[in-house]
């Protein structure tokens, strides 16, 4: 087999042993794509795995829209951070934007799918480790940025978190977890190759998983 798909069915199957051997749901297997070779996602989708994530505008849009003509239920999320310059381009290509984090993002959004007449389902990306440098809005600005979606008429469905590298991130993920449930929001994304075993203690939705799958990533990008 080629070994892509023998480690693809590892991890699907493991994600299936680790929930249930502690009664827990299954998360879904995000396969995040960022600079991985478009032969590798072809791979993927043959085989019939339709949830994929990208953290640029930019390099999904080269690629996507001919992968979605070929396999029309894919979904793609958005997993990084999106500029207010991108949101139209986004929006039409994206199925979830996991990265809301600002109020002028929040306005962008709205405006356009007012524009465009469509709506997407989106996630507010928390800094649960206040880090000057990740994205995501801080735990201290969350309520009121969620009221503001709320305002808009945005559908904010969950919560998403990058826990501080060097660090346990089960406390990251509990925090998500508790602040979800308290705003009755029902998605979770959380888990990445080094910590999606962790997650599932956590209740995650899906799992984002790069490396894991496709191996290293090109190191040139940040
Ligand atoms: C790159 C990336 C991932 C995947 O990371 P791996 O460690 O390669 O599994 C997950 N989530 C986000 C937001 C990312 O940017």
């Amino acid at each position: 087999m080629i070994p892509l798909l023998a480690k693809y069915h590892q991890l699907v199957a493991t994600l299936a042993q680790t929930a249930t051997n502690s009664h827990k749901p299954i998360p879904q297997l995000m396969a995040v794509a960022k600079t991985q070779p478009l032969e590798k996602l072809s791979v993927l989708l043959a085989e019939g795995h339709r949830l994929f994530g990208e953290s640029r505008v930019q390099e999904a849009s080269h690629r996507w829209p001919a992968l979605k003509k070929q396999y029309p239920e894919s979904k793609l999320h958005l997993i990084g951070p999106l500029q207010t310059n991108k949101v139209k381009q986004a929006v039409l290509l994206f199925d979830m934007i996991e990265t809301l984090d600002r109020p002028a993002l929040a306005q962008a959004l709205a405006k356009t799918f007012t524009a465009l007449q469509v709506c997407r389902p989106l996630l507010i990306q928390v800094n649960t480790g206040s880090e000057p440098q990740k994205a995501g809005v801080l735990p201290q600005d969350f309520e009121s940025l969620l009221t503001m979606a709320r305002q808009l008429d945005l559908p904010v469905v969950g919560l998403m978190c990058v826990p501080p590298a060097q660090m346990d991130p089960a406390p990251h993920f509990a925090y998500l977890q508790t602040l979800a449930a308290t705003h009755q929001l029902p998605y979770l994304s959380m888990g990445m190759s080094h910590d999606f075993t962790i997650a599932i203690d956590y209740d995650t939705s899906w799992v984002r998983v790069g490396t894991a799958l496709f191996g290293p990533r090109d190191s040139s990008f940040k």
